[in-house]
């Protein structure tokens, strides 16, 4: 490299710490967003590598970054590849699931909400944007995957080598769930020990690949199961779905406690079937009320991630076991559901972000 050429690549990588993620408020050169960085010959070639693939930030950080590479003159030809790759927080590898990158909470103050609905429809938008992605149902009183995914009485296969259960896939998605394996009504019989050990064994006896994510569906509430499984992994952080009218019950608080108690992050908080739209005049009416949840996560300091509505279609794909991600993947509603994924990916990044800072 000549003497000039080397001042300029000198000038282009201050310049680039001098970009700042607007969400991680750090430069993208220590976030490790700028690979393979050359400069020959007046051009520049190098990999913006994102940490979200659907972030809303990402166009705010290539504008800035060309912008500002823009202002250097000895720059005459600048060659950016567009990339991005998925970082985890598992800290310790061996540890229980250290082949996921990401464990997310699904929770909700109590049943009813959409919580399922929820958990599989953001496991599916996550997949959609090109992550590996799984969900583990662990509500072993009321197990609603099977139904959602269209996989009732489908028991998983064993691989008898490993002696472990594979996981089902479907939709692009892995999926686990004990009412794959037993009837409804046997469910309501399990008691303390026996459901700890069931949880342990869908942690430990189940095939799960490497995953950017893995969802994990948790009984509504703050029981045992939520407990045991926030002791047991280490959970990325956790996101809350709530209704509008269920938002001022002391339900959601507690469940937000729980997880601060044990030290996971939350991620945010959902409203689902937030409002509805009318399908022949489109009037949108709030019949359980406008803007709870979200002067609720407000008040608890913690981020609002989406309103949801409350939509017949979002009701019969669900019931139907074909979910809208899926079905109806271009309709408005399946585009909240990419809004949240993209909401909750970005969630995520700052909580590993912050775990980064804790562990340092
Ligand atoms: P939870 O996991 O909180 O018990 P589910 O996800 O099983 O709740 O949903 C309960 C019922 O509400 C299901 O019949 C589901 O199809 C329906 N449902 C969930 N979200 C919506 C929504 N946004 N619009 C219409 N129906 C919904």
């Amino acid at each position: 490299m000549k003497a000039e050429e080397i001042q300029t690549f000198k000038q282009i990588q201050d310049v680039l710490k001098n970009i700042q993620h607007p969400l991680l408020k750090k430069n993208i050169v220590d976030l490790n967003m700028i690979r393979n960085l050359e400069f020959q010959n007046g051009t520049l070639a190098f990999k913006l590598v994102y940490l979200n693939p659907t972030s809303s930030f990402n166009s705010q950080v290539e504008e800035a970054v060309r912008s500002a590479l823009n202002q250097i003159s000895a720059i005459k030809d600048l060659q950016i590849t567009l990339d991005w790759e998925i970082t985890g927080s598992q800290t310790s590898p061996g540890g229980q699931l250290s082949q996921v990158k990401n464990i997310i909470a699904v929770a909700s103050g109590k049943g009813g909400v959409g919580k399922s609905t929820v958990a599989l429809n953001l496991a599916l938008a996550l997949a959609k944007s090109g992550a590996k992605v799984g969900i583990l149902d662990t509500d072993i009183y009321g197990p609603s995957l099977p139904t959602l995914m269209g996989l009732k009485n489908t028991p998983p296969l064993i691989d008898s080598e490993k002696k472990k259960m594979l996981p089902l896939e479907k939709y692009g998605i892995k999926t686990m769930s004990i009412g794959y394996i037993i009837k409804d009504e046997d469910a309501a019989v399990w008691r303390g020990p026996m459901i700890g050990r069931m949880v342990q064994q869908f942690v430990q006896d189940v095939l799960w690949e490497e995953l950017d994510y893995l969802i994990l569906d948790l009984p509504p509430g703050t029981g045992d199961i939520q407990l045991s499984l926030s002791q047991m992994l280490s959970i990325t952080g956790a996101v809350i779905v709530t209704t509008p009218q269920d938002v001022a019950l002391a339900d959601v608080v507690r469940s937000i406690a729980m997880f601060q108690k044990v030290q996971i992050p939350i991620l945010g908080m959902v409203e689902n079937m937030s409002y509805f739209v009318c399908p022949h005049c489109q009037e949108t009416s709030h019949v359980f009320g406008q803007g709870g949840a979200k002067k609720k996560s407000d008040s608890l300091k913690i981020p609002f991630l989406a309103s949801i509505p409350l939509d017949l279609r979002i009701c019969e794909a669900s019931d139907m076991g074909k979910p809208l991600l899926d079905s109806d993947a271009d309709s408005k509603q399946a585009q909240q559901f990419l809004n949240l994924a993209s909401a909750v990916a970005d969630q995520v990044c700052l909580a590993n972000d912050r775990k980064v800072e804790i562990n340092l």
